[in-house]
């Protein structure tokens, strides 16, 4: 794990015979340097989502990896290299183990999970927030569509005893996230879908960004919270 001052997370995963870095973070010079001290071996670079917190330094590597939905983000973050493109059910096989993708929209519409079945774990950038996730962002995917993907991660984690959720900004909570929060954020999704907004309070954004609709407001249930357009779910 690597964490940044910004409370931004990327992790290294090591094979027996490649490495994948997954997200790029935002203030990290020479990131590929520091990569190569913590491993030698052949490295894929995969991003969670097109945000430039997670591909902030992408123009360090040669070729990364994204879901092609998140080219809808447009937060012109310098790269000439080359995007190579993921779809549900793709694997990084890195020799001992195998690291699957699997499609998340809400946070962005090609955020993606990546599950290490060898540790019971997976590794979601921002699809299911770090304590809170934030759906008031351009391009603005749908309430039913983030309920559709938490329902899909909470199937996927009984099926596939994944019991471990490391997330893109962990210093927040500074531990993995787990199902019950997973079942929280389900309900909490289906419950604003259905138009229930009586506990929205207003959100006021930690910083700037061209991107968040102009009055976000948030709902809670339990250890989820949610950030939203409200004049916007569907
Ligand atoms: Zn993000």
């Amino acid at each position: 794990m690597i964490e940044t001052a910004d409370m931004t997370t990327m992790y290294i995963i090591e094979g027996a015979k490649r490495s994948l870095l997954i997200d790029t973070g935002t203030k990290c010079e020479a990131l590929d340097e520091i990569v190569g001290k913590i491993t030698d071996k052949p490295l894929d670079v995969v991003i969670t989502h097109n945000h430039i917190d997670h591909a902030g330094n992408i123009r360090y590597f040669d070729e990364v990896y994204m879901h092609p939905q998140d080219s809808l983000v447009r937060m012109g973050i310098p790269f000439s290299g080359k995007y190579k493109w993921l779809k549900d059910g793709d694997v990084f096989d890195l020799g001992d183990r195998q690291i699957e993708v699997v499609l998340m929209p809400g946070h962005t519409p090609g955020s993606i999970v990546l599950l290490d079945k060898s540790i019971n774990a997976c590794y979601s950038g921002d699809a299911f927030g770090s304590g809170q996730v934030w759906l008031q962002l351009i391009p603005h995917i749908s309430m039913k569509t983030y309920y559709e993907s938490c329902a899909r991660m909470e199937k996927i984690m009984n099926e596939q005893n994944i019991t471990k959720i490391y997330c893109g900004h962990y210093p927040y909570l500074k531990r993995a996230l787990d199902l019950n929060y997973i079942i929280d954020m389900k309900n909490l999704a289906q419950k604003i879908s259905n138009g229930d907004t009586t506990d929205a309070k207003p959100y006021y954004m930690p910083f700037k960004t061209d991107i968040s609709c102009d009055k976000p407001v948030s709902s809670t249930n339990k250890q989820a919270m949610i950030v939203y357009d409200s004049e916007n779910i569907n």
